[in-house]
């Protein structure tokens, strides 16, 4: 872990070293003015050296005067460090988890993925800077004091030291029971998060049902939780504190105890005495800061190790290595023997075959979850196929580089998916590198220019949130008009109108006859009357195809498809 984690620092080395540097030598200059009180105390005074005692204070104001630049630099440049390493990271982690397949998106919440993407990093940062620096004073200081304190005096140096030891072992074993609550803490504050996401997202069908007081009551299981684990680590907070504190305490007490002592019995000067003191309060003070340092790292530490989690996570569907390039694409489509399961388990799909020419149109219909969208994400690889194969142009999928391969389909869906930006952007998603007029001829046959036009900044205006309320239909044109820019050679429509009213339906259905032309299209469709004219249609049920031709051979064949068929004349 530590490795992985100095990783980040390797591209800011001039920082971490001008960091670092500056550090130790606060340190040492927090070190030198113990020194020089007990020569003012010990010599100095007693000698009535005037000369001395000028030449002394003046080259501590000078040594001060370094320490506030040096400060300055830790404080800023330290700081500018965490922060460069944070977004180092958070691009590292925003890169990979676009990369992450579909499979993972199903298992995990947006919630959390977020919180991993913000919260995690926060922390990351502050003890990217405070970490390691605070690590190194501390050595430095313990070390320098004990050894300064040694020369003067061995025997009294041993005696107070032993307290140390004690010190630091309460320190690791409070350490290890703040680790355990800090990550316990961790997942609770993401189960919180992606409640409300989820709650929130939601809020119109928790309202629609009157819900209100269901979610708030598995809110209040997840926020109660929460406040536990979070009350526990004051707890252990609490005790590690007061703790190092009476240490502190019993350390300034041995020191005039045992100091006192000695020199009682002439062992030691009272100028040794009072530099001693000193030295007790410059390595108590990196002892008790110990504490917060201690939150931080288990923060951090916590946060790095979930960062890390995800950054382990392979991507399941990746470029192979000898994957090959291809331009467009003529359409052809075969299905071989295709297995397929979400979960290793139970087959969503088994045994498929199916050929689809170039340019035609196939219709698959079926009751619902047999599997109909399944196929079709095997098609751009969203998941991989367990059996068989799937080709296109006779070439295994597998075989393709995968972002040459999903440039040949075009998606449309039911639900359709609006970036915030304008309604420019959003089409020109579909070709980034388009030309004004080639959006607007998109818009054109997808049927969305005019109602563009009437709106207030018409390509210009903002959608979402902060802009206009596009309905169903609406935004569905505008998807399809990202497939017009991007033009693929295969085109697959997922129940694409089936959530529109008739005259949107209509309106839809005119481009879709537009845009399928001359592409290969794959259509799922809820209305059965729509497919009619398909060149082939497939009934897929959870067994596999069931049956498969054009709409008459069907129909008089007298089987599933003509009941689906007739179920729906009736209605
Ligand atoms: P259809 O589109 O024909 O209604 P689907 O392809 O959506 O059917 O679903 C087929 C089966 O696979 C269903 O049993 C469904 O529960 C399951 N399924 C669909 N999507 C996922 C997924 N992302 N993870 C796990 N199981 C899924
Ligand atoms: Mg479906």
């Amino acid at each position: 872990m530590i490795r992985k984690f100095s990783k980040f620092y390797i591209p800011h080395m001039k920082l971490f070293v001008a960091d670092f540097s500056s550090a130790f030598f606060m340190s040492v200059i927090d070190l030198i003015f113990p020194m020089l009180v007990a020569i003012i105390i010990d010599d100095i005074i007693p000698n009535k050296n005037l000369n001395m005692m000028y030449m002394t204070a003046g080259v501590m104001l000078f040594l001060y005067l370094i320490r506030a630049v040096l400060n300055y630099i830790v404080n800023y440049w330290g700081h500018v460090l965490g922060v460069r390493i944070e977004t180092d990271m958070r691009k590292d982690l925003f890169n990979h988890v676009q990369k992450l397949s579909f499979g993972y998106f199903d298992k995990n919440k947006t919630g959390h993925i977020m919180s991993r993407l913000v919260n995690d990093l926060f922390d990351i940062a502050e003890f990217a800077h405070h970490g390691p620096e605070d690590v190194f004073i501390t050595i430095i200081t313990i070390a320098g004091s004990f050894t300064i304190m040694f020369i003067a005096n061995w025997q009294l140096a041993l005696i107070i030291f032993a307290l140390v030891p004690i010190m630091l072992y309460f320190t690791i074993i409070k350490n290890k029971q703040m680790r355990k609550v800090f990550a316990e803490m961790r997942i609770k504050i993401a189960d919180i998060n992606a409640q409300i996401e989820d709650s929130i997202s939601g809020v119109r069908v928790v309202q629609s049902f009157g819900n209100e007081w269901y979610e708030q009551k598995k809110f209040d299981i997840g926020n109660h939780d929460y406040r536990r684990t979070k009350e526990e680590s004051y707890k252990i907070m609490g005790e590690f504190i007061s703790g190092v504190n009476l240490m502190a305490n019993l350390l300034y007490l041995s020191v005039i105890f045992f100091g006192g002592l000695f020199i009682y019995y002439d062992q030691i000067t009272v100028g040794v005495l009072i530099q001693y003191l000193l030295y007790v309060g410059i390595f108590i003070e990196p002892i008790k800061r110990i504490a917060n340092f201690v939150e931080t790292f288990q923060k951090a530490a916590s946060g790095f190790y979930r960062f890390d989690e995800i950054m382990m996570i392979e991507p399941d569907i990746v470029d192979k290595k000898n994957a090959v390039k291809i331009g467009k694409l003529s359409g052809e489509l075969e299905f071989r023997n295709v297995g397929f399961s979400y979960n290793d388990k139970d087959l969503v799909l088994k045994g498929i075959d199916l050929k689809i020419n170039p340019g035609e149109t196939v219709a698959f219909v079926g009751p619902s979850g047999a599997g109909k969208t399944t196929l079709c994400s095997l098609i751009p690889r969203f998941y991989e196929v367990d059996e068989g194969e799937v080709i296109v142009d006779g070439k295994d999928i597998r075989d393709i580089k995968l972002r040459d391969l999903r440039d040949n389909i075009g998606i449309v869906q039911q639900d359709v998916f609006l970036f915030s930006g304008t309604i420019r952007e959003n089409i020109m998603y579909g070709n980034t590198n388009a030309t004004k007029e080639e959006v607007i001829n998109a818009a054109k046959l997808a049927n969305a220019h005019d109602f563009i036009m009437q709106l207030p900044n018409g390509y210009d205006t903002y959608t979402g949130e902060r802009g206009v309320m596009l309905s169903g239909g609406q935004k569905q044109r505008i998807s399809i008009a990202r497939i017009f820019l991007k033009n693929p050679p295969i085109l697959i429509l997922d129940e694409a109108t089936s959530s529109l009213d008739n005259e949107n339906e209509k309106i839809i259905q005119q481009s879709f006859d537009r845009l399928s032309k001359s592409r290969t299209t794959l259509v799922i469709a809820h209305r059965l009357a729509t497919i009619r004219s398909a060149d082939k249609i497939v009934v897929l049920t959870e067994a596999g195809i069931e049956e498969e031709g054009h709409h008459e051979y069907l129909y008089s064949k007298n089987g599933m498809y003509k009941k689906l068929y007739d179920a729906q004349q009736l209605t």
